[in-house]
């Protein structure tokens, strides 16, 4: 492919008239800040979408989680149970609790939380305290949360993981980043956790340029959220009564995200559309596999790719380059959290697993504005560099 062949990216926003009409209410009537109309419409929009009562809009997903795990009651010296697997911002919310996630596994099949070893490890290497609280014997530690990863927009059986955690009195928070749009054999994914957090980020499925929101079922917990989430004030007179954070989301970022919202269903269809599209034209091809699929199962698809599973192949970092010469970009996915410096001393289980397939990730173009035309373009690009 020559030089002047157009760039692919991998995955980037989709913006057009509608967000420009509401970018231009905000200029026009001066809420370009963190007040105004835009923010408590795009709440209800996500809310409605997702199945949830209440929602929060924050910053970004970071501070999101971050408030979220806060809101639930994670501090300092607790432990947090969450996926090795997973992009480093589940972690660092985490840590900025000043507590420390206990990394278990994922499933081969579906790439999400093992919760069978969940279950094993907090059998062999926690107890009940006599107040009640689960203790890590190793640390000491209390056990404060359980945080899932609905990795790649597919979240898990909510009721399987509801009943674990209600086993072991623990607290949800699903770091659903990616899961806008996904369901669980017809029901909305914010029911699986006490709290569901969304990223608006540029690279997910809608985004707000950067965003993110709390989903949550406790009017008073979700209460909670918004006073943390907003300086934790009390009265106009300057006046607090907790250290609060500033991750309120202005009304810039709300109305791009309003936009998004109200073409959501055709941002869903086109992830589902590309995967399927990539799953068909791939599948065939000896010593690779394919994304776990789930999409009848209400996957939103977030990203498509492969997984290099002959090591005779060339490896999904000299994939990604060869095929950047071919104006297409492919990147290796999530390197997971026990091998990032922050986290190499965190408790964990053991990871077969997740150790056995992060670095064989490759992930492909998948811009909910993809033409076939171009996807047939990387489909071909990728058959020649596997080569
Ligand atoms: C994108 C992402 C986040 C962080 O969201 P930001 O809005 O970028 O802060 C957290 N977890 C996962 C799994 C993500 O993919």
């Amino acid at each position: 492919m020559s030089s002047e062949a157009e760039f692919i990216p991998l995955a980037i926003p989709v913006t057009g008239a509608l967000e420009a009409k509401y970018l231009l209410e905000c200029v026009e009537t001066n809420f370009v800040s963190t007040v105004g109309p835009f923010t408590t419409r795009f709440e209800g929009l996500v809310a409605e979408a997702c199945g949830a009562p209440h929602a929060v809009a924050t910053s970004t997903g970071t501070t999101g989680l971050h408030a979220a795990l806060m809101t639930i009651g994670v501090g300092r010296d607790d432990l947090v149970i969450m996926p090795s697997f997973t992009f480093i911002a589940s972690a660092n919310s985490v840590a900025h609790c000043g507590a420390t996630p206990w990394l278990m596994d994922v499933r081969a099949e579906d790439w999400l939380l093992d919760l069978d070893q969940v279950e094993r490890e907090i059998a062999a290497s926690a107890y009940r305290h006599r107040d009640g609280r689960l203790i890590h014997k190793a640390t000491g530690r209390r056990v404060a949360a359980i945080m899932p990863v609905y990795t790649l927009g597919t979240c898990t059986d909510l009721e399987a993981q509801r009943a674990l955690a209600a086993r072991h009195n623990l607290p949800i928070v699903a770091d659903a980043a990616a899961a806008l749009g996904a369901t669980w054999r017809g029901r909305p994914f914010a029911e699986g956790a006490d709290l569901s957090v969304i990223s608006f980020n540029g690279n997910k499925i809608a985004t707000c340029g950067g965003g993110g929101i709390i989903l949550g079922h406790d009017e008073a917990m979700m209460k909670l959220a918004r006073h943390l989430t907003t300086t934790a004030r009390t009265a106009a007179d300057y006046s607090f009564d907790m250290v609060g954070y500033n991750y309120r989301i202005t009304n810039v970022q709300a109305a791009i995200g309003c936009a998004q919202m109200e073409r959501l269903e055709g941002f869903v269809a086109a992830k589902r559309a590309i995967r399927a599209r990539y799953d068909a034209a791939l599948a065939g091809i000896p010593g690779i596999s394919m994304f776990p699929n789930h999409a009848n199962e209400g996957s939103a698809c977030w990203f498509s790719g492969i997984v290099v599973d002959d090591p005779k192949l060339p490896a999904p970092a000299e994939l990604s380059r060869r095929l950047r010469e071919h104006r297409i970009e492919a990147r290796t996915f999530w390197k997971p959290a026990h091998l990032q410096t922050p986290y190499a001393l965190a408790p964990r289980a053991d990871l077969p697993v997740t150790e056995a397939l992060w670095a064989r990730v490759l992930t492909l173009p998948c811009s909910t504005d993809l033409s076939e035309a171009q996807q047939a373009r990387v489909i071909a690009a990728l058959r020649e560099v596997l080569h």
